[in-house]
Parts: C-alpha cells; structure tokens; sequence
C-alpha cells in the first residue's frame, strides 16, 4: 500500500506541491507565485525549492505531476500556453532526475489531473464516470472513466471548452467559432456583460457580484453562459454516460446567476433515461485540488463502488494489477 506521494501543480499564476495520503489527505503542502518573466531556470527554481520543501516533510513513493497544456505527452515537453518562460520546457525529465530517485513520475494534462482528483476524493467520489471541468480563464475538462484517466491518442481527451455552445458565435482562442471557451470563460462573460452596458469593473467576479445584486446586464452575461455549459454538457453526457460532472474554477463560483440558467439548460436538454439523473454540481475540492489531482496521478485506484456491484469488477482488478507493474516499471 502506497504510504505517501508528492503532487505538483504548475500554473502561471502559482507553482504548488503537496504530499499526499493513500487516501487524499494533504499532510503538507506548499505554494508561491509562479515567477515572472522569460527565464525558463527562474521558475524551475522555483518550483524544486517547493518539491525540496515538501519532500523534507516526510518519504513518498512516487510523484505525479499537472501542468497546463500544451505539452507532448507522455513525454512531459510542456509549453503551458499561461507560463511563457517554458517554450518545449522538459517538466518530466527535470522532476525525475531531480526527485525521481527510481520512483514513478507521472505527468497529465492538469485539468486531468483535477478531473482525477474530483472523482476520487471531490463530488464524484463513489462514482467511476465523471467529467471534472474547470471554468476560469480558459474553459478545460478531464474524463473519467470506470474509474481511470482517459488520456485520448494524444494526451487531449476532455478538452469540452473546444466543443462548440453557440455555431458562428465568438471567435475563440482554438481558431474556431462558438465554442464553449468563447462564451463560457470569465473574461468572454465580463465582455458580454460590457456590451450589454455593463459599467462596473470588466471582470467576471465583479459582473458575479453585480448579477447576485440583480444588475440586468451582468444577470444577461451569466445566463448566456450558464446556457452554453448547461447545452453543451448535456450532450457531453448523452456521448459519455456520466454519472456525475463537477464544475469548479472561479466562473463556477457565481451562484444562482450561473447555475440556475446552467440547470435548467440541461434539463431541457438531458432528456434520455440515462443522461435526466446526472448529477451536475459545484467541485468538491478546496484551493489545493490541482495538487491532490496530480497526486492522484500515481496513487493506486480504488474500486468505484458502482463497478463493485457490477460484473466488471474481474475486469478492473486485472486492470490494476497490470496499472501496478507498469507504475513500478516506469
Ligand atoms: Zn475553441
């Protein structure tokens, strides 16, 4: 049984590392700004002062680590596109020879990783098929399934923020037109809310606080983008067969003015048998929940009880016996 292991959360705003329990306790952890400027040493220093502090605290048996993307995985060459100081930075090589020590360290996506950590210890503990998503800046998701990460061809499954919510609406980030990111992330609500004459300052916490106050243009703001996530995830569901979705990111922190339009979106739209009892809901986990996902990377997989009682439970045990020898080979 796995005692302890480290989990690292790379961001552009903040660097964090934390040791974690078999069981998802945090029994220490440690955060700094990420910092700024183009020198991809300066924050490598940064973040190993933190894994050197962490680790200190006590032994772990392996490391796992998120980081935005995009990165060439599983190689672990990331290039976050929110950290500009690492262009093709080698992340996974870096920690394994530095901390590695012939223990496994594993890198994912960071919404993967969040994904994982929801599904394991945050609102879809118990379920085994989750989409753990974040609605912040950007607009990322990670899948579950059966109680796994689901990596995709090329380490990019779960990105929902690239579905599209509204055809021919706001250009986005990716290129395309409409998608989910465009209309849905904190920075696309604060300028809808300013063209629908919104005066207050232009971000999303404060359009939040205005449409919790009833201001009409910051409630118009919210609605529109609760519809854009309600819309799109039911049809993520109807594609998936989800039990549970948990949202977090400081978007999902809006209250009634983005879940009551966010609801009823999708119960308009999840109409099947399967998709009606889907259980759509605030994220489970605090601040260090990008940690506790990393952690979860490299932590052993409990037997979700929804698979216990069925009769892939044969299945899942082969499953992780070979996951085991594989961590222990890598
Ligand atoms: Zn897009």
């Amino acid at each position: 049984m796995t005692a302890a292991v480290l989990g690292i959360d790379v961001g552009g705003t903040k660097l964090a590392c934390g040791r974690v329990t078999g069981d998802g306790r945090l029994t220490a952890v440690r955060r700094t700004a990420t910092p700024p400027g183009e020198d991809p040493e300066t924050v490598w220093r940064a973040l190993a002062d933190l894994v050197d502090a962490v680790g200190a605290e006590g032994p772990y048996d392996a490391i796992g680590i998120g980081c935005g993307g995009p990165m060439r995985w599983p190689d672990g060459v990331v290039s976050p596109l929110n950290l500009p100081a690492w262009r093709g930075f080698p992340l996974l090589e870096r920690v394994r020879a530095r901390f590695g020590g012939g223990r496994p360290v594993r890198i994912h996506n960071d919404a993967v990783a969040y994904a994982l950590g929801e599904a394991r210890w945050g609102a879809g503990r118990g379920a085994a098929h989750v989409l753990g998503m974040v609605v912040s800046t950007g607009v990322g998701g990670g899948l579950v399934l059966g109680g796994r990460p689901v990596d995709g061809a090329t380490g990019n499954a779960g990105h929902i923020g690239h579905v599209v919510a509204e055809p021919g609406g706001p250009r986005c980030g990716c290129g395309g037109r409409g998608c989910l990111e465009a209309v849905a992330r904190g920075p696309a609500i604060a300028a809808d809310a300013v063209a629908r004459g919104w005066t207050g300052d232009p971000d999303a916490q404060a359009v939040a606080a205005g449409a919790r106050a009833g201001d009409r243009a910051a409630l118009a703001a919210y609605a529109r983008a609760g519809q854009a996530l309600g819309t799109v995830l039911a049809g993520v569901v109807a594609l998936l067969d989800l039990e549970v979705v948990s949202v977090g990111g400081g978007v999902a922190q809006a209250g009634a003015p983005l879940w009551d339009p966010l609801r009823s979106a999708f119960a308009a739209q999840a109409r099947l048998h399967y998709t009606r009892g889907v259980r759509v809901v605030p994220a489970g986990l605090g601040p260090y929940a990008g940690v506790v996902g990393a952690a979860a990377l490299v932590l052993p997989p409990p037997v979700p009880a929804s698979l216990l009682e069925s009769s892939l439970t044969r299945g899942v045990d082969d499953d992780s016996s070979r996951d085991a020898g594989k961590r222990s080979g890598a």
